[in-house]
């Protein structure tokens, strides 16, 4: 039996690897967490019967132990919940699925506790990954990619052990926009964003799919996960989404990883990782795909790109604030508070502001994405 602990259970992610775990009978899940979906989270306790959940809210928490009072399981609530459940002693991996830097201290926390991380929370890494990896590295647990490119890139690199990469070709659909200009893209509403042509994901990260933030997270999640310079990434625009991302070695033989849009494949294989299980779903048909188009990205049209390029190099506290930037400007936008160009100009006046600090500690990253949050307020 495998034991794993899911943070963010009622997210896209999160339900997806309760699918998988449905479709593997050796797979218990001993703690969830989630934000505030307390309807879902007690249909998921029904149904795999953790030992453990957790809720953000004290409120909610209060109501869900009344909902499962019949069942044999603790609920906990708050930053304390998400921490408990990250460590919980019976799982061996933790699958880090909510969106957003509220993910740092508990991914912390399962690091310390000698726990595997499948990582899905990409933005821990951008803004901490200096110092996750060092402690991934002490503690000498896996840190095993669920993000789908990143899943093509660690699969690329099976066998590869010691031989250098030269360049990582991260490849991007380009979103629903691509080929705007912006100004087409002026009057973009909310629900013109949330389509997303080739995958289904939660709100936060389709909107950041649409305005290439999401690449340019990515680019900085693959620096610290596979131990690149930020210009050994570069980003290839594939608009079907077929090929995952693709590696190139020093002598020059590129590797690939194909198939058909469906995260429960790079989900299964952090589970399960080295083994490959079987998955149900749609297999790529060469015959009607005919065709793999590629594309220079546009750098002019989606500056959000350029900017997080800018932040990676920088490194410091810079990341962080291009996220927690983002992070508040796409709720905003998503809240009709804000026009849709206005997130990426956002991120531009934030960083521009922004006194970078080298090598912060957790608490100045936390710091950091207060004073960006008090700044976007006392602006927008
Ligand atoms: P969703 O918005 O669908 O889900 C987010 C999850 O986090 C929900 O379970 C939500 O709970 C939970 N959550 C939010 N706030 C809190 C909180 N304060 N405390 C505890 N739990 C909280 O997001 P996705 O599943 O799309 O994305 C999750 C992460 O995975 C992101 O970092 C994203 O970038 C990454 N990712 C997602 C992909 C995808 O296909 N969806 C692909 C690659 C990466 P509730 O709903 O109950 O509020
Ligand atoms: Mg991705």
């Amino acid at each position: 039996m495998r034991r794993i602990a899911i943070l963010g259970s009622t997210g896209s992610i999160g339900t997806q690897t309760l699918e998988v775990v449905e479709q593997n009978k050796d797979i218990e899940v001993t703690a969830l967490a989630a934000g505030s979906n307390i309807r879902l989270l007690e249909q998921q306790i029904r149904k795999f019967h953790p030992r453990l959940a957790a809720v953000w809210s004290e409120e909610k928490a209060k109501e869900l132990r009344t909902a499962v009072a019949d069942l044999d399981v603790r609920i906990e609530a708050g930053m304390d919940g998400l921490i408990a459940v990250a460590t919980e002693e019976k799982a061996q991996t933790v699958v880090t699925a909510v969106v957003g830097m509220i993910g740092i201290l508990p991914t912390i926390a399962a690091i310390q506790a000698g726990r595997d991380i499948a990582l899905a929370n990409k933005e821990t890494l951008v803004t901490a990954g200096h110092l996750i990896i060092p402690m991934v590295k002490e503690q000498g647990v896996r840190l095993l990619p669920v993000d789908s490119e990143h899943s093509a890139i660690f699969q690329c690199l099976n066998g590869e052990h010691g031989n250098r990469i030269q360049k990582i070709l991260l490849t991007a659909s380009g979103g629903p926009f691509r080929g705007w200009t912006r100004e087409q893209m002026k009057n973009i509403q909310v629900e013109d964003a949330l389509k997303h042509p080739n995958w289904s994901m939660g709100r936060k990260i389709t909107i950041d799919s649409s305005t290439m933030v999401n690449k340019g997270l990515e680019v900085m999640e693959a620096r610290w996960l596979f131990g690149v310079e930020m210009d050994q990434v570069q980003v290839v625009v594939q608009p079907q989404s077929v090929i995952h991302s693709m590696v190139e070695f020093e002598d020059g033989a590129v590797m690939a990883q194909l198939g058909t849009p469906d995260m429960k494949l790079p989900i299964q294989y952090a589970l399960y990782y080295p083994e490959r299980r079987p998955l149900a779903g749609d297999r790529l048909d060469f015959w009607k795909l005919k065709e793999i188009r590629f594309e220079k990205p546009d750098f002019e049209n989606f500056p959000a790109l350029s900017l997080a390029y800018r932040a990676g190099k920088t490194g410091g506290s810079l990341p962080t604030v291009f996220n927690a930037a983002n992070e508040r400007a796409v709720s905003m936008f998503l809240n009709r508070k804000i026009g849709y160009l206005t997130i990426v100009d956002i991120i531009e006046s934030a960083m521009e502001r922004h006194q970078v600090i080298s090598d912060p500690s957790v608490e100045q990253i936390l710091e950091t994405e207060r004073e960006t949050y008090d700044y976007i307020e006392s602006r927008w």
